[in-house]
């Protein structure tokens, strides 16, 4: 299974980081050892600034090429909320250099996936909110309306390059309010209101 990722796709967020809002979708991957379900992350020693960046993640269900936005529904059967791991400092680095940023991004356990709803039993399939609790503190608030590429634009998009398989996941970027995380921490996730997961930093 692959995990997708996009990047820059919310305005406020962008500009957090001094990003321009992108003319296309900006894609980059995780491996399948990238997934941390149900427990604790430990900080890794090669960087001194992780951050959390919470994102909606949908799954896959159905293999497609070239997928059209208008079926891209009948390509993706749930969602949840899940965390980006991004090693700040390593990735300011790669960045400033023009590097690819899979050691910032795509290090074991720096995909944290939360328990899946059926996108069928959603209360409204065009407005997914989310939010995450940093030791009980709401840290970032969500909504896919905000989302400058939507979930259908994403598969349409993604499905140009790459073969979807079921079973893959889409994390489909982060709102602003990204920061670090420290030993001690509490990351917990929530869709609609109801938590998805929880993680303690170590
Ligand atoms: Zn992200």
């Amino acid at each position: 299974m692959k995990i997708f990722c996009v990047g820059r796709n919310y305005s406020e967020h962008a500009k957090e980081l001094n990003n321009e809002i992108p003319e296309a979708p900006v894609i980059f991957m995780k491996p399948p050892t990238a997934i941390l379900k149900g427990k604790d992350f430990y900080i890794p020693e090669f960087s001194s600034d992780v951050h959390y960046e919470c994102e909606l993640v949908f799954r896959v269900c159905k293999n497609g090429k070239h997928i059209e936005p208008q079926f891209a529904g009948k390509y993706i059967d749930a969602v949840t909320v899940g965390i980006d791991f991004t090693a700040r400092d390593v990735q300011a680095n790669q960045k400033k250099k023009g590097l690819p940023w899979e050691i910032a991004k795509a290090f074991d356990n720096s995909a944290v996936v939360g328990e899946f709803t059926p996108i069928s039993e959603l209360p409204d399939n065009q407005s997914i909110k989310f939010n995450m609790h940093k030791n009980a503190t709401d840290v970032q608030i969500g909504d896919s309306v905000m989302m400058i590429y939507p979930i259908a634009e994403l598969v349409a998009y993604l499905s140009k390059f790459f073969t979807l398989q079921q079973g893959d996941l889409i994390f489909t970027g982060t709102p602003a309010g990204v920061g670090p995380v420290a030993i001690g921490d509490v990351l917990t996730g929530f869709l609609e209101g109801t938590k998805r997961f929880e993680i303690n930093i170590k």
